[in-house]
C-alpha cells in the first residue's frame, strides 16, 4: 500500500470556500491599490538571508526558513515583504521615478511559528509602501488606507492602535543607550516582557527618571487621542530630544482628524513592533473577535539607506490576509460572498453529448459561467444532482433542441422553464459574478 503524504506541519491547503474568502480579501486590497494610486509589484519568495535578516528583529530572524541553494548561497523564504520591496525600489525605481513611489503587493510569506489559530507557517500578506515622503501626510495616508480596508471589508468595530517608536528611542538615546540595546528593549516591549525591560535598563545603569517616565509612558492607552498626547507630553517633558517625535505624532493625529478616521484610533505608547527597522509612527489593527493583530505598519526612514540606497524616507503597512479572513469569519462577514450563478448544461440523451459540449462553449462565449455535466448522469439524476449541489440554472439540451438550435433553461430556484434559441441564452441567465470587491 502506498504511503499517505500529508501537508507539511504549519502549511495548509485552501479548499474552495476558504480560497474564495481569501480572494475576497485580496480583491478588496487590490481595489485599494487602485483607489489610492499604488502600483502593484511582485517580488521573489526566496531572497538573500542577509537582506531579510538585517533588520528583522530577533524573533522573526530565528523563525526564518533558511537554507543553502545548490550554488552555495544562504537564502531564506521571506518572512515579510518590506525588505524585498525596499530592495526592488533601490534596484529599479530609486533614480528613475519621481517621488513619492507608491507600491502595493500581495503574496505568501513564511515563518517557522508554533501553528495555532491565526498563526501559520505559510501566510498571506498584502502591503502598501510609500517611498520618498518624510511628511506626516504620508503616515496619515497609510492609516487612512488601513481604515478604508477595514470598512470596505465590512468591519464595524475595530481599532487602529497608534504608537511612535521615536519617543521611547529618543529617551533611551538621551540616556546613552546604544542602538543594539534599544532594539533589544523594543523587542521586549513588543513581546510584553516588561520585567525584562526594566531588568535590562537596571543593568545598563539607567536613571531613575528614565525608568519612571518609561513606566508611565507604557501605560498610555487612550481613545481620547489628544488627551493621551497631553499626558505623554507631561511625562516626556524632561527629555528634550523627544520633541521631534512628539510633534510628528501630534501632526499625524491632526491629519487623521481631518480625514475623519480619528474615532477608530487609540493611542498606545506601549506599542513596539518586532521588526527593528521602524523609526517613527507605528500601528497595529485589531478586530473585535481576534486577540492578535490583523495588520500593522509604520515609518522606516533608514532601511533604504541601510540596504545601500540613497537615503529615502518610507512608510507602509501590511495586512495579514488570511488572518483577516479568519476575523471576518468570526464576525460573520462573509454571508453574501457567493453571488455567482451556477449553471449546469445537461445533455438529455447519449446522442447529444458532443452537441452539449459545443453548447457549453457557446454559452461561455456569451460570458455565462457554466459547466458541462461530466458524469453522464441521466437527465433525472442530473436535475436532482443540480438542485442538491446548489446550482441556479440547468440548461437542458435534447435532440429536439439540437435540431432547432435551441436550449431549455430551467431556473432551479423558481422552477420556471423556457426554451430559447442558443444565441439568446444570456438574456435568460443573468451573469452575476462572484467577484466582490467591497465596493
Ligand atoms: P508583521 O510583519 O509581523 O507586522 O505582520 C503583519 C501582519 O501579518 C500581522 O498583523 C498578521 O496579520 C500577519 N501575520 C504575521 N505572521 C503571521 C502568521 N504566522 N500567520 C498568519 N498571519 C501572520
Amino acid at each position: 500500500m502506498s504511503k499517505l503524504i500529508k501537508t507539511v506541519r504549519g502549511m495548509r491547503d485552501f479548499l474552495p470556500e476558504e480560497k474564495a474568502k481569501l480572494d475576497h480579501v485580496i480583491n478588496v486590497v487590490r481595489n485599494l491599490f487602485e483607489k489610492y494610486g499604488y502600483d502593484e509589484v511582485s517580488m521573489p519568495i526566496v531572497e538573500n538571508f542577509e537582506l531579510l535578516a538585517m533588520k528583522a528583529g530577533e524573533d522573526i530572524r530565528k523563525r526564518m526558513f533558511v537554507f543553502e541553494d545548490k550554488g552555495g548561497r544562504t537564502v531564506a523564504l521571506r518572512p515579510e515583504m518590506t525588505p524585498s520591496v525596499a530592495r526592488l525600489f533601490i534596484d529599479s525605481l530609486m533614480k528613475a521615478v519621481p517621488k513619492p513611489v507608491k507600491l502595493g503587493y500581495i503574496g505568501p510569506c513564511f515563518r517557522y511559528e508554533e501553528p495555532q489559530m491565526g498563526r501559520y507557517r505559510e501566510f498571506w500578506q498584502g502591503g502598501f509602501e510609500v517611498f520618498g515622503s518624510p511628511h506626516p501626510e504620508a503616515d496619515a495616508e497609510i492609516l487612512a488606507i488601513a481604515h478604508d480596508m477595514m470598512t470596505s471589508l465590512g468591519f464595524e468595530k475595530f481599532q487602529l492602535r497608534l504608537g511612535h517608536v521615536g519617543i521611547i528611542r529618543s529617551i533611551l538615546k538621551q540616556e546613552g543607550i546604544e542602538e543594539d540595546y534599544q532594539d533589544r528593549i523594543m523587542g521586549m516591549i513588543d513581546a510584553d516582557k516588561k520585567t525584562e525591560v526594566f531588568g535590562l535598563l537596571a543593568e545598563l545603569d539607567t536613571s531613575e527618571k528614565c525608568m519612571k517616565s518609561l513606566t508611565q509612558l507604557l501605560k498610555i492607552k487612550d481613545e481620547d487621542l489628544k488627551g493621551g498626547l497631553k499626558k505623554a507630553q507631561e511625562i516626556v517633558g524632561d527629555f528634550p530630544n523627544t520633541r521631534k517625535a512628539m510633534k510628528n505624532l501630534h501632526q499625524i493625529v491632526e491629519i487623521t482628524e481631518a480625514q475623519g478616521i480619528i474615532g477608530k484610533i487609540q493611542l498606545d505608547l506601549s506599542l513596539a513592533r518586532g521588526l527593528e527597522y521602524y523609526t517613527g509612527m507605528i500601528f497595529e489593527i485589531f478586530a473585535r473577535k481576534l486577540p492578535i493583530a490583523i495588520g500593522g505598519g509604520g515609518r522606516y526612514d533608514k532601511l533604504v539607506e541601510l540596504f545601500g540606497g540613497v537615503p529615502t524616507p518610507a512608510v507602509g503597512f501590511s495586512p495579514g490576509l488570511d488572518r483577516i479572513a479568519l476575523a471576518m469569519d468570526k464576525e460573520g462577514l462573509f454571508a453574501d460572498l457567493s453571488k455567482r450563478n451556477k449553471v449546469l448544461v445537461v445533455p438529455a440523451s447519449e446522442d447529444v453529448y458532443s452537441h452539449a459540449a459545443g453548447v457549453v462553449q457557446e454559452l461561455r462565449r456569451q460570458n455565462i459561467p457554466c459547466e458541462l455535466e461530466l458524469m453522464r448522469r441521466s437527465l433525472k439524476r442530473s436535475l436532482s444532482f443540480a438542485s442538491n449541489s446548489n446550482y441556479d440554472y440547468v440548461v437542458i439540451v435534447g435532440k429536439r433542441e439540437m435540431e432547432k438550435g435551441e436550449i431549455t433553461v430551467k431556473n432551479l430556484k423558481t422552477g420556471e422553464q423556457k426554451t430559447v434559441s442558443i444565441d439568446k441564452a444570456h438574456k435568460e441567465i443573468p451573469n452575476v459574478s462572484r467577484k466582490n470587491t467591497g465596493e
